[in-house]
């Protein structure tokens, strides 16, 4: 994916109705302007992402995490304040740093371990959720309720960003031209020790990252290595890492997915897929792929319904 590098403004990116992806090095606008309203919000063929993308603020109901992380929705959502002593929030014009409150406890949580254990200032936050989850116009297939969170690889400065620089400034490439490992020069033992660190939190289930990453962390990780097992490699993450929890406790709605299998996936046999050339340098298709028709309320758990109805929180 080559990373778009000039300003667009939100609501032409938004036009684009997810034929585009928003990734950590993505810009954003500091002059982000309200959707129009919708003609026909009632139409059951309207997308989801038209409903959800239109919420400022979480559903004013107690927190309940209704379906899966591709997806679903989420009640009673968290808003991860934008500054803390060892964070700060990214890409503010896209709303979307909200999460289930056990998220943005462990974001927290994180955020301070990255300060003693990788000697970063703190960490940037990219991508949470949207205040009521739901698909959204660009970027994500999940994301959807609340309980995934990108980080991005690089360390926080050591000082508050304007809300100019969190729209523009851009994460650092981890990845090597050749894409077969880390580029030396910009992959640290911090980096390492913030992966780790996620990893090793029990209600984390997965953590996503490029596959030269894993790589990279495989060659690297000392010590009790147990956590490589939730280190999944996955398209995209050159930029930012993703933390996927469990489904909170009591969430009965929730349709989590099986634990990963234990084994550190470090074996040749187990990365040979992601290195293939097929997969670092995928052939463009003779035609074009159709593009899919947007998920609508149909595909999401009818109580997110409920959920888009609510009152607005008080924030
Ligand atoms: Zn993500």
């Amino acid at each position: 994916m080559t990373p778009r590098l000039i300003l667009i403004p939100l609501l032409a990116l938004m036009s684009l109705a997810g034929a585009s992806a928003a990734w950590a090095q993505d810009k954003g606008t500091v002059d982000a302007k309200p959707l129009p309203p919708l003609a026909n919000p009632n139409d059951p063929k309207i997308g989801a992402k038209e409903l959800f993308g239109r919420k400022v603020l979480p559903a004013a109901m107690p927190t309940r995490v209704l379906g899966f992380y591709a997806h679903g929705c989420i009640a009673g959502a968290e808003g991860l304040p934008i500054n803390g002593d060892t964070w700060q929030v990214m890409r503010l014009s896209r709303n979307r740093y909200w999460a289930h409150p056990d998220m943005v406890a462990l974001i927290k949580r994180l955020a301070g371990k990255a300060r003693k254990d990788a000697g970063w200032p703190g960490i940037l936050i990219g991508d949470m959720s949207q205040p009521r989850g739901g698909p959204m116009f660009t970027g994500h297939a999940s994301h959807q309720v609340g309980l995934d969170a990108d980080i991005w690889l690089t360390p926080m400065p050591n000082r508050t960003l304007s809300r100019n620089e969190r729209e523009e400034m851009s994460a650092v490439m981890m990845v090597r031209d050749d894409r077969l490992d880390v580029d030396p020069r910009v992959f640290t033992p911090g980096h390492l020790a913030v992966i780790r660190d996620a990893a090793q939190e029990p209600t984390v289930q997965r953590i996503f990252v490029n596959a030269a990453i894993k790589r990279a962390l495989c060659r690297e990780a000392k010590g009790n290595r147990s956590w490589l097992s939730k280190v999944r490699p996955m398209y995209g993450h050159d930029y930012h890492f993703h933390i996927r929890i469990k489904c909170p406790p009591g969430s009965g709605e929730c349709d989590g997915q099986p634990d990963p299998a234990e084994g550190e996936g470090c074996a040749v046999k187990d990365l040979a897929y992601w290195f293939k050339d097929s997969v670092l340098h995928p052939k463009p298709p003779k035609t074009p792929p159709k593009p899919k028709p947007p998920m609508t309320m149909a595909s999401l758990p009818p109580a997110c319904k409920a959920v888009l109805a609510a009152p607005d929180a008080k924030q």
